[in-house]
C-alpha cells in the first residue's frame, strides 16, 4: 500500500536554499532553523509553550544564518520543521532522531512509533533536506567552486538545571583545523569564553551534517554553536553575524596557509 505523505501540498517544504549563487566559499547550514509541525502530527501532543523552547528548535539561529549569508554573500540552507518531528542532524537509524523524550519533556506523539511512521518523517523532511545540501554541494563542485561547510546551531544556556558558561563553541570530529582557527580568533576578541568540543562534540552517532557533507566530501568544515540568550533578539543576531562574517574568512585563510 502506498504510504500516506506526511506533508500536504499546501504546507511549507522542509528546505529553504537562499543565495545559492553567492560568491563566498562558505556554505551555511541551519539544521534546526524552524519549529513548524506537519498538520497531520498536530504538535505531537505538546502544549504550545514547549514548542517555543530550545527542545523544539535552535532559537535565533535562522536569523543569524540569513544575516551571515548576506554579509558573506554565502549560500544558506535552512530546515523548516521542528527537530522534535525529526532531528535533521542525526542519522535516522539512531533511535533518538525522533526523540520520545527531549531534555526532561516527554513527546507523546513520538511514543512507540512504527516503522512506517518513522519512514514517513524521513522521506518528507530529513531526506529532501539532505538531498538538497548534497545537490547544492555537487553543483558547486561541478562548477569547480570551492566549498567550506559551516553548520550553524544554538544551544540552551541551562540544560537539565546546569548552567553553561560558554558564549560560543566550535565543534569538530576528525578534522579540527577550521574549528580550531576560528576558536583562536574568537578568543582573541578578548571577551568570550569559547568552547572547543564543549558542551558537546561532533560524532557519527550524534551528528549528521558535518560527518556526511563535510568529512565524507573532504571539505573544510566547522560546527558553530552560539548560546541562545545571546541571539534571542535582532541586536544580538546582528552582532554575531557580523562577528562571524569578520572571523570566518580569516580562519579559512589560515587553513589554506597551513
Ligand atoms: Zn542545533
Amino acid at each position: 500500500m502506498a504510504q500516506l505523505a506526511l506533508l500536504d501540498p499546501d504546507e511549507p517544504g522542509p528546505v529553504t536554499l537562499d543565495n545559492e549563487a553567492g560568491s563566498s566559499v562558505f556554505f551555511l547550514t541551519c539544521d534546526h532553523a524552524g519549529r513548524a509541525f506537519p498538520r497531520r502530527l498536530g504538535r505531537l501532543g505538546l502544549p504550545e509553550s514547549e514548542t517555543l523552547r530550545h527542545i523544539a528548535w535552535d532559537i535565533g539561529i535562522a536569523a543569524v544564518g540569513r544575516r551571515l549569508s548576506r554579509l558573506l554573500d554565502a549560500a544558506v540552507i535552512l530546515q523548516t520543521y521542528s527537530r522534535l518531528v525529526i532531528d535533521c542532524n542525526r542519522d535516522p537509524n539512531v533511535l533518538s532522531s525522533i526523540p520520545e523524550i527531549s531534555e526532561t519533556t516527554e513527546i507523546p506523539g513520538n511514543r512507540g512509533l512504527g516503522e512506517d511512521a518513522r519512514a514517513a518523517r524521513v522521506e518528507a523532511i530529513f531526506r529532501p533536506y539532505h538531498n538538497a545540501i548534497a545537490a547544492a554541494l555537487d553543483r558547486r563542485a561541478a562548477e569547480a567552486r570551492e566549498s567550506a561547510l559551516v553548520a550553524l546551531h544554538s544551544f540552551t544556556p541551562v540544560f537539565k538545571g546546569v548552567s553553561r558558561p560558554w558564549q560560543v563553541a566550535v565543534l569538530f570530529n576528525r578534522d579540527r583545523r577550521l574549528a580550531h582557527s576560528l576558536a583562536e580568533l574568537l578568543r582573541a576578541e578578548g571577551e568570550l569564553f569559547v568552547g572547543e568540543n564543549e558542551p558537546y562534540a561532533v560524532s557519527d552517532l550524534t551528528d549528521y551534517t558535518v560527518p556526511v557533507h563535510g568529512e565524507q566530501r573532504g571539505l573544510p568544515h566547522v560546527e558553530i554553536e552560539i548560546r541562545q540568550d545571546l541571539i534571542a533578539d535582532s541586536a544580538g543576531q546582528e552582532e554575531w553575524a557580523e562577528r562571524l562574517a569578520r572571523l570566518l574568512p580569516t580562519a579559512y585563510a589560515q587553513l589554506l596557509g597551513q
